[in-house]
């Protein structure tokens, strides 16, 4: 909970499998896309057996997607089927992003667990469904700022950022810090705009320095289907990327064409945001991860304050390195 791994399988009552025998499961897609990411989940007529696109549906229940469903039922302590449904239909109808919101509520229920004389959200704990749910009613009305503002103004409200799982303002999507160094760097989400968030478990458990430095000068290079607009998902291969902006446009683009535009639009951006005004104490991961609190992590436990602050050096001197010699800058 507020992504401390319990180490047991409570989670399992979440799972695809758990759901449909009560409820029918429709993978819809975007349009023409054969991956049919999203689950979008519907009451199960009586006597209905059949599974997926064979089945009759009944009453439109929820659109679970990885993140809305682990940040808004297990990571905040809701491990049944009716209530993860509807709190995630409830945020997607309020128009909530649902992973600042799922992250900012493990915030304030961590807070509570650990500051029993100094409660906040009407003492909002773990679990409590009803609460959660008359909070983002409350919230969505304008009447409860304080959950309103999100996980880092309300943990320096609070006066403790270790347990904030955000970086820069804006909240982690499902995927622990304790595993991705890279996070500080991220331009936008996480998990969508720097691709260090799952090397730990992909690349052979490395943790040396030299490794995840050049990991993130290179998890930039994610950030190209932003610039074009494909889904990340299905992750074309750039030889297609570049035949198909060929095709489509009459232009004779290279692969180092393309990686070009990403990194001087990476690099503006990382310029833009030191011109806004982020601190050089905001590339950085939560505290917690330093404190290495969460025994059930059972990936390498790496990142210590010495680890990152030297990988800090490193990649801000990469980086400074390229915009000069790529000669970016910002208009004052
Ligand atoms: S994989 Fe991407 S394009 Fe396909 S349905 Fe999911 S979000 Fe849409």
């Amino acid at each position: 909970m507020n992504f401390v791994t319990p180490g047991n399988d409570e989670a399992a009552i979440l799972y695809r499998g758990a759901y449909e025998d009560t409820y029918v499961i429709k993978d819809e897609s975007c349009f023409k896309c054969g991956i049919a990411c999203h689950k979008n989940i519907y009451d199960r007529p009586e006597g209905e057996t059949a599974e997926g696109r064979r089945a009759k549906k009944g009453n439109f229940r929820a659109k679970f997607d990885y993140e809305p469903l682990a940040l808004l039922s297990s990571n905040i302590g809701i491990y049944d089927h009716e209530q993860s449904l509807d709190i995630v239909e409830l945020a997607d109808r309020l128009c909530y992003d649902a992973i600042s919101l799922g992250v900012t509520l493990g915030y304030a229920m961590e807070w509570n667990e650990r500051h029993p004389d100094k409660q906040i959200l009407g003492g909002l704990r773990f679990g409590e469904f009803e609460k959660a749910m008359a909070l983002i009613r409350e919230t969505a009305a304008g009447n409860c700022p304080q959950l309103g503002q999100g996980s880092m103004r309300l943990a320096m409200e609070m006066g403790d950022l270790s347990f904030a799982m955000q970086g820069k303002g804006l909240e982690y999507p499902a995927y622990l810090p304790d595993t991705n160094p890279g996070y500080p760097w991220a331009l936008g989400g996480g998990h969508m705009t720097m691709r260090t968030f799952l090397l730990l478990i992909l690349d052979g458990q490395k943790t040396d320095i030299d490794y995840w430095e050049k990991a993130v000068l290179n998890g930039i290079y994610y950030t190209r289907d932003d610039l074009i607009g494909t889904c990340k998902f299905a992750g074309v291969p750039d030889g297609n990327v570049v035949d198909s902006m060929n095709d489509m446009y009459g232009l004779s683009l290279t692969a180092e064409d393309m990686n070009t535009a990403i990194r001087r639009s990476y690099l503006r951006g990382r310029l833009l945001e030191k011109k806004v005004g982020y601190t050089n104490e905001e590339y950085d991961v939560p505290g917690r991860v330093y404190e290495r609190t969460n025994e059930n992590i059972k990936m390498p436990s790496f990142i210590t304050r010495e680890f990152m602050d030297e990988l800090k050096v490193r990649v801000e001197k990469g980086w400074d390195e390229l915009t000069e010699k790529e000669g970016i800058s910002l208009p004052a």
